[in-house]
């Protein structure tokens, strides 16, 4: 961060620019490159004393759930939309997710979720309470 050494901002509470200074979307492909770039980077500094490269962004894709039954994904070269859409979301959220324990557990509640038709805010709560 300007002004600070070694204090680092990244995903969502980061304003990052692109190559002509439009700031990157606050969206998880963002975030998660991030990470893997500043843990990465941070890695090599401390074993070789390497310089830290300026982050580049590589898009693969965008994707948002819109309802029931429908997401968007944005590969640039190809959008979907629909029923196809949102399996594809919630297959690539969920493998995206770190170890397998969270893969289950987010997994359980989205199918708990999807058989009652539960609110995801309630979810979110139910989260916090435990
Ligand atoms: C409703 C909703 C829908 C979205 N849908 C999509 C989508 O379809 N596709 C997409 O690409 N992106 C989507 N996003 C955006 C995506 O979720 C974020 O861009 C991504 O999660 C950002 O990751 P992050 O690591 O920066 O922040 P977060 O994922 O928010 O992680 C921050 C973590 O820090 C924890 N934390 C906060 N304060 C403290 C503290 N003081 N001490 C310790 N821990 C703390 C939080 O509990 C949280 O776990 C959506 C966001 C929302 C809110």
């Amino acid at each position: 961060m300007k002004g600070l050494t070694d204090v680092y901002a990244l995903g969502d509470m980061a304003s990052t620019p692109d190559e002509n200074g439009t700031p990157l979307p606050v969206l998880a492909q963002v975030a998660a490159q991030q990470g893997y770039y500043l843990g990465r980077a941070l890695a090599d500094n401390l074993k070789d004393g390497k310089a830290m490269p300026p982050f580049k962004f590589h898009n693969r894709g965008n994707t948002a759930i819109i309802g029931r039954h429908a997401a968007v994904f944005d590969f640039g070269w190809m959008q979907l939309k629909g029923r196809l859409a949102w399996l594809m979301w919630a297959i690539i959220h969920v493998y995206l997710l770190v170890g397998f324990d969270n893969r289950l557990r987010v997994s359980l509640q989205w199918l708990w979720a999807y058989i009652t038709y539960e609110r995801g805010a309630r979810l979110i709560m139910r989260d916090f309470e435990s």
